[in-house]
């Protein structure tokens, strides 16, 4: 019960040392795994299981080995506030510290021009709010979402009781089909398990 038999590369395992996380929790024993074999993930999971680490230390370790050939964003995380998406990215710049992975925050309340130009860097993984990352699809032909590979759903029942469902339905019809895809929610309402029929492939489930 240790982050060293959980397949992590050096870079991810001295920043979680530097954290001071001396063993995976729960969840992160569970779902780095299984998250590592590309499956599709639906975690019924609140703030404080260490979800956040649970889905990005194995997307970092994704990104690290498979380096990419061209400028794209590779991930995308949306969270159903502003709050919640400045914690996810702090805790991926920690995360990612030893390797030059690029996280950006895209989130209402932050110049929309200064977020442009980090978009258009092309970060690999962006994380933010559905609507401020909407608007900027829309407006920029630069910013794509072709080449993601991972879409991450933080909090979906609060995502869908703040009414992101629409935005949310919008950017999968963006993403690319073939990619993989995790849902953590607290609560599993049947609006949540329809938004899982429709963003998830043969999911496996998991409990925190
Ligand atoms: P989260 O549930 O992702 O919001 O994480 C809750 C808190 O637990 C955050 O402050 C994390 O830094 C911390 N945390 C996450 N994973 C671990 C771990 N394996 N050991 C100790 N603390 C952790």
């Amino acid at each position: 019960n240790s982050f060293l038999e959980l397949n992590l590369s050096r870079p991810l395992l001295r920043a979680c040392e530097a954290l001071d996380y001396l063993k995976p929790t729960p969840i992160q024993a569970a779902c780095i795994p299984l998250a590592l074999t590309g499956r599709d993930i639906c975690g019924s999971a609140i703030t404080g299981s260490g979800k956040t680490a649970a889905f990005a230390l194995p997307v970092l370790e994704r990104l690290l080995f498979r380096p990419k050939r061209i400028p794209a964003i590779r991930v995308l995380i949306l969270t159903p506030a502003r709050e919640l998406a400045i914690q996810v990215h702090s805790m991926i710049e920690k995360l990612s510290q030893y390797t030059d992975i690029r996280c950006c925050l895209v989130i209402g309340g932050l110049s929309t021009k200064v977020q442009e130009a980090a978009l258009r860097s092309m970060p690999d993984i962006v994380v933010g709010t559905p609507g401020r990352i909407i608007d900027h699809l829309r407006n920029s032909q630069s910013v794509g979402l072709e080449d993601l590979s991972v879409l991450i759903l933080d909090e979906a029942d609060r995502l869908l009781e703040l009414g992101f469902s629409g935005e949310i339905q919008e950017l999968l019809r963006i993403c690319p089909r073939r990619r993989q895809t995790m849902l953590f929610s607290a609560t599993m309402t049947d609006e949540v398990d329809k938004l899982v029929e429709l963003s998830l492939t043969k999911p496996v489930r998991l409990k925190a």
